[in-house]
This record gives C-alpha cells, structure tokens and sequence, in this order.
C-alpha cells in the first residue's frame, strides 16, 4: 500500500460533497491502492451536520481511509494537503445582483488560497466547484502568493460530460466511443461546447449531425442542463457534479494517456484568450503537469462563442477586481 495522502473537501455537508466525500474513500479519485486522509471543512453552524456525514464514513468501513478530520478551521483543513476541492459557496440569494454574489464569494475563496498557499503541499493540486467557479479559483489562486496560479483550476468537467452524454445519444453510440470534446470558457450558460474536432468511432462528430441541431439542441440542452435538473429533481445536480470533480482530480492526478479532457485553467494566451481569467480549455495531462491541446483551426462560428464566454469572465473579473491586489 502507498503513503497516505491528504484531500481537503470545503462545503463537506453539502449536497455534492455527500456524494462526493464517499468517492474519494472508495479509491474512485485516486486509485484503489491509495490511502487518504480527507480533511473536511464546513463553516461552524454546519458543524453538527458533518459530525452525521462523518459518523457514516466511519460506518462504511472503508479499507483506504487513512483519517478523518472535521473542522471549521482553514489551518487544520488545508494543512499538508495534496488534494483540494472547494466546494462549498455562498448560494446566490433573494434579489442578490452578480457583483455582490461574487464579491460574497471573494470573502470565501480569498482566504482559503491564502491558506492554501501558507499551509498546503507544494505540489497541491486545487479543484474549485463552488460558483461562480472560474472567477473563485481566480481569486483563490490570486491570493496564494507562494503557489503557481497553474495549481487553482475550475471544474468545466461537467459540462463535457454532459457534452459526452448528449452526443451520444444522438448519434446512438456510447460516451466511450467519443473523443476530443471540448468545453471552452466558463462554467455558466455562456460556456461554449464545441464539436468542431470531436470524433465518434474515429468519425468527425460534424459530419453525423446537422448544424442546425448543433446551434439549436445541442449547445443549449448542455449550457441549461443545470436548470433542466433542478426542474426536474426539485433540487440541483449534486451526484454528477461530484462525479465529474472525481474525473478531473483523477486525470489530472494520473494523466490522460493522451486523451483531450476539459479544464478551468489559468489562461495563457492561447487560443487568443488573453491572461488574467480562468478559462474553460481542452487540455492533456501527463506526469501530473496538463497542457493546452494547442493548433486547433477555429471558425467564425466558435470565434464568436469563446469570445461572448472570455467577455462574461471579463466581466466577472472587472466585479472582483479589487480583491486581486
Ligand atoms: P451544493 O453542495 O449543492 O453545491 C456547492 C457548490 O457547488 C455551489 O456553489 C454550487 O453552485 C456549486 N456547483 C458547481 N457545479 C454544480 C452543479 N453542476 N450542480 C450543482 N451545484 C454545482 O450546495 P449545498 O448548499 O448543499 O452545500 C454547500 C455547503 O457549503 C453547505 O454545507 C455550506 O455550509 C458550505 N459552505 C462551506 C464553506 C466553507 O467550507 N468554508 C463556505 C461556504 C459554504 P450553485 O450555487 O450555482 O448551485
């Protein structure tokens, strides 16, 4: 058996974590010969409730869980951690405007990369699922001063699983069968995702679906998903909001084998998405280090979507401005 390591789940009672949390102990993130201490978060009055989610890892009897820590305190949280998905966020409220959502958050995601960078591993590697997601692991990686930015990434992963799910289903396959989707930009309904390159048994997705059910099905069903769910549930997609957090960390932490995945990533440049924003991009993942899928033609059609998607980031950025100094 390996060396424990440590993952930090924020937000641990919540609704994604439930799932979440007993994931990652059954070795689904990590591998089954991995143990790990998970270190859980949660703001005090949570406190009590965690104690119940803790009381049922306990009962699981999980062979490789190393250690359980609750708390509502940063310095234990992210102490030593190797892994860390913050998950927990302030929900937008009755007649909350964005700016003050986002600034709201600030509060949150400020001082955990603070903490993150005072306390964690070096090598951490930092998942952020609570929204508005790219602009939180901006402001979470802007406030880490001894990490590198390229360490806070923003989980897109959802949206191409769902990009996956629904191609498939058109196209009668199997999610298997399809490769190099891509999610550009951000996690919100501006993302933009992108069949241009995909493949479907080794076929160009472009030439087995028409473009009008591109623009008119397909792009929206994926960027409304989340409200679809919470019509239909009565409540928001927490099951595969958790499993898309385990295929992120498990590829980034294990590689791709040359696979395109999608990630929230510092931008660089690249794609002509300046820097300054966390962006939705195709990337792979080798050595435990990602890298941009770069040489990608980009048409009109997609030049104005992932330029609408870095605007709307932009724009978040420009509200929270102030918290990046
Ligand atoms: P969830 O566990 O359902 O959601 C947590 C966050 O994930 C929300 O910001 C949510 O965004 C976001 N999210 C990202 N992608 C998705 C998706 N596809 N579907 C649904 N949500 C998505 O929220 P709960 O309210 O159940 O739990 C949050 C917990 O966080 C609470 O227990 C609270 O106490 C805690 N918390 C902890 C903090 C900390 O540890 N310091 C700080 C703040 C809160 P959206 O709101 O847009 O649905």
């Amino acid at each position: 058996m390996k060396k424990p390591v440590r993952v930090t789940i924020t937000g641990a009672a919540g609704q994604i974590s439930y799932s979440l949390i007993f994931r990652i102990a059954s070795g689904s993130m990590l591998g089954p010969d991995q143990p790990v201490i998970l270190q859980l978060l949660e703001i005090t009055p949570a406190l009590p409730a965690l104690n119940g989610v803790v009381m049922e890892l306990n009962d699981c009897a999980f062979p490789l869980v190393a250690g359980v820590i609750a708390t509502d305190k940063l310095e234990e949280a992210f102490d030593k951690t190797d892994y860390a998905l913050l998950v927990g966020a302030r929900p937008r409220g009755p007649g909350m405007e964005r700016k003050d959502l986002l600034t709201a958050n600030g509060g949150i995601f400020g001082p955990q990369g603070k903490a993150l960078s005072d306390y964690a591993s070096r090598d951490v590697k930092v998942l952020v699922v609570g929204n508005p997601a790219n602009t939180n692991a901006l402001i979470a990686a802007s406030a880490a001063k001894s990490l590198d930015p390229k360490q806070f990434t923003a989980m897109v992963r959802l949206d191409h699983n769902r990009a996956l799910s629904q191609l498939a289903s058109k196209t009668g396959t199997h999610s298997n069968d399809i490769e190099k989707m891509i999610i550009w930009g951000n996690h919100s309904s501006t993302q933009y995702p992108d069949i241009t390159n995909t493949l479907v048994n080794g076929k160009a997705a472009k030439g087995l679906v028409d473009q009008n059910w591109i623009e008119t099905d397909f792009i929206p069903t994926v960027q409304q998903r989340g409200a679809a769910i919470i019509k239909a549930r009565g409540a928001s997609s927490a099951a595969s909001a958790a499993s898309a957090a385990v295929d992120h960390m498990r590829d980034w932490a294990l590689g791709t084998n040359g696979k395109w995945v999608s990630m929230g990533i510092p931008s660089d440049g690249s794609y002509g998405i300046k820097p300054g924003i966390v962006y939705g991009y195709p990337v792979t993942v080798k050595d435990g280090k990602y890298e941009i899928v770069q040489g990608l033609e980009v048409d009109a059609f997609s030049r104005g979507k992932m330029d609408a998607t870095e605007q709307e980031l932009r724009e978040e950025r420009a509200a929270i401005e102030e918290l990046l100094k």
